[in-house]
């Protein structure tokens, strides 16, 4: 019989903190769900309405339509948007500049801001062994992807009719039509129901 002298695995401390427990860990879960969806909200939504302001579509970039505070309201932000009415851009044929408005919630709200700010805020709490916060930054990078993937392809490819808001109105404005033709309609090669 071959005698073998194995060590059990030494459970491995990545983290300067002690362990945590299962109801503390959910709680902080559910409470970092919520504010890191809020963070990558109010970036987006504030990213179309400083763009409107910079190019002269707005007064006060600050100003969200907050609507009333309800529990969606509170929990998940459903109701509160970016204030802009790109209706008037389009009727002065500054199509191009609806187009810019509504690219920028995802572009520079999320891909530029909080999805780099989301890598770079889980590297410095790793490093530093604060096992929270690269959680937090963890579910800020989830939540900034998340709404990248809500523009492309989801929004890009539903049957929503507001032609003057989010991908239709990057569409239109810049006259690509490369999912919908002016109308709205889908354009064929993109026609896939019925
Ligand atoms: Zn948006």
């Amino acid at each position: 019989m071959i005698r073998t002298n194995f060590k059990r695995p030494q459970r491995q401390q990545c983290s300067s903190e002690p362990e945590w427990k299962w109801p503390a860990f959910l709680g902080l879960l559910i409470v970092q769900l919520w504010a890191a969806h809020a963070c990558v909200f109010f970036a987006h939504e504030f990213a179309h309405s400083f763009m409107a302001w910079i190019l002269g579509w707005k007064s006060n970039p600050l100003a969200l339509n907050y609507a009333h505070p309800t529990l969606t309201v509170l929990l998940i932000q459903l109701g509160i948007d970016q204030n802009v009415d790109e209706l008037p851009i389009f009727a002065s044929h500054h199509g191009a500049q609806a187009a810019i408005i509504s690219a920028a919630g995802a572009v520079v709200g999320n891909a530029l801001l909080t999805y780099p700010l989301s890598r770079w805020g889980y590297k410095r709490a790793r490093n530093a062994g604060k096992r929270g916060w690269a959680m937090f930054w963890y579910w800020v990078c989830v939540a900034s992807v998340g709404n990248l993937i809500d523009y492309v392809p989801i929004r890009t490819f539903t049957d929503a009719t507001d032609l003057y808001q989010d991908m239709y109105a990057v569409e239109r404005g810049f006259g690509w039509y490369c999912v919908r033709d002016p109308d709205g309609n889908r354009s064929r090669v993109f026609h896939f129901s019925h």
